[in-house]
């Protein structure tokens, strides 16, 4: 049965019952992934509106899968697709390190211009957790997804580029580069950190949070991080007024009731804030590198990589990739052992961006029986005391069985 497309016009996303949504299994433990997320979102589907809405999975092909088939890691086909089907949802995709092709992740969100990266933790009953309070984790990052260093502006060391742009920091910038340096630019615009910022506090406003600190390293980058905190309050002043306060009014005296506090803090200081005062921190919205660190680090607190979700979107167009936050963990590949979780996670997001939310909710109670009941994938059954280890395909076999 073919799809309907879904479309957005000024008031959101207009989804039909057959929606078309893209499917990128990803490499390494993707397909694996892949194969029990759709299971588990087919199963919801079908059992939250008793037939009449069902999503039509587009298959695209991206990473090893599409160098195999096509010669070429990220087909412009690809791309059009995902703009044209406006939501879609990946596995992982390999990255080589110190060399190789471009990330595909990081090329995916500058293409399609997905400038926020989006990324709730929250820790769900029962997952194993270093922490002694994980329920104080309920944080949503709103990360910059474009700029930063990783725009992927870099000369190797050595090479002629990296000789002639330290040459010119040097001799007209004042600079002391040594010769022998790699180089990497670290661009920041005002136009995609506001933009970043503006989405953070919407969404703060919308889901009645109560914070949103912004995270920078502007002590010592201050045209750069310091720059994205003075814009990230510039848009709090600016555009809502009354629906926001900063910290330094309040200690003022100021009344914040019924407010969104503006905060910000210091990028080293934060990684220990959220250790130790985790329900400080509520909405965060981070300049790239900041925001990849940290939000790895809050998922370390609810469970890891294996139980994160995430999505890249472009809030203006509506284009959203969701996606597994967890890279593509080689050395599972094809065992059925790896953790579903992520990309099912990423998925319940999914669902309740095009309106679903009750087939999400769905899923998301029948995960969390799974877990209560400790019938887990590995990574997870290492940490509990009487686990059933059960592999990637056994454990959506288990949150099917509890929908
Ligand atoms: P990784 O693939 O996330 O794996 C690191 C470790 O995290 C694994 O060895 C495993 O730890 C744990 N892990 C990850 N996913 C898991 C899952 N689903 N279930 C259970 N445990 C899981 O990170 P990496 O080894 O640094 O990266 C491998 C490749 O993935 C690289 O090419 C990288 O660039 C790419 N990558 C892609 C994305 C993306 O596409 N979004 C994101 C990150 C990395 P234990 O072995 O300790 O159990």
């Amino acid at each position: 049965m073919q799809g309907e497309k879904i479309t957005k016009n000024k008031e959101g996303l207009i989804v039909p019952n057959r929606p078309m949504i893209g499917l990128i299994e990803g490499d390494g433990i993707g397909p694996e992934v892949s194969r029990a997320m759709r299971l588990v979102v087919d199963a919801a589907v079908k059992k939250a509106y008793k037939g009449k809405r069902e999503i039509m999975w587009d298959s695209l092909l991206a990473g090893e899968a599409a160098f195999r088939r096509t010669g070429d890691y990220l087909p412009a086909e690809t791309i059009e697709k995902i703009k044209g089907n406006v939501v879609s949802i990946k596995g992982p995709l390999t990255t080589p390190v110190g060399g190789g092709f471009k990330s595909l992740n990081v090329t995916m969100r500058q293409e399609l211009d997905l400038f926020a990266c989006f990324r709730p933790v929250k820790y769900i009953n029962g997952v194993p957790s270093p922490m002694k309070k994980p329920e104080l984790v309920d944080a949503v990052v709103f990360r910059e997804n474009i700029e930063d260093v990783y725009a992927g502006i870099e000369w190797k060391a050595g090479s002629e580029d990296a000789k002639r742009a330290i040459e010119f920091f040097n001799s007209k910038m004042g600079t002391n580069i040594a010769h022998e340096a790699a180089i990497g630019v670290k661009p920041m615009s005002s136009f995609n950190s506001k933009r970043l910022v503006r989405e953070a506090i919407k969404y703060a406003i919308r889901k009645q949070r109560k914070s949103v600190t912004l995270v920078h390293k502007g002590n010592i980058m201050k045209y750069t991080e310091g720059a994205f905190r003075e814009w990230g309050y510039e848009v709090a002043r600016e555009e809502f007024p009354d629906e926001t306060i900063t910290e330094a009014e309040i200690l003022k005296g100021a009344d914040s009731s019924g407010k969104i506090i503006i905060k910000d803090r210091i990028a080293d200081s934060m990684f220990q804030q959220v250790l130790l005062r985790p329900d400080e921190y509520d909405v965060i919205a981070c300049p790239n590198l900041n925001g990849d660190y940290l939000s790895d680090a809050l998922t370390a607190q609810t469970g890891g990589l294996g139980m994160a979700p995430g999505a890249n979107i472009n809030f203006d167009t509506g284009i959203a990739l969701f996606e597994t936050t967890h890279g593509t963990a080689p050395k599972y590949a094809g065992l059925d052992k790896s953790n579903p979780g992520s990309m099912i996670l990423s998925a319940c997001l999914m669902l309740e961006y095009i309106g679903w939310e009750e087939a999400g909710e769905m899923i998301l109670r029948a995960l969390e029986k799974a877990i209560m009941e400790k019938t887990v994938t590995y990574d997870l059954a290492r940490l509990m005391e009487g686990a059933k280890e059960v592999g990637c395909s056994g454990f959506a076999e288990r949150i099917i069985a509890n929908l």
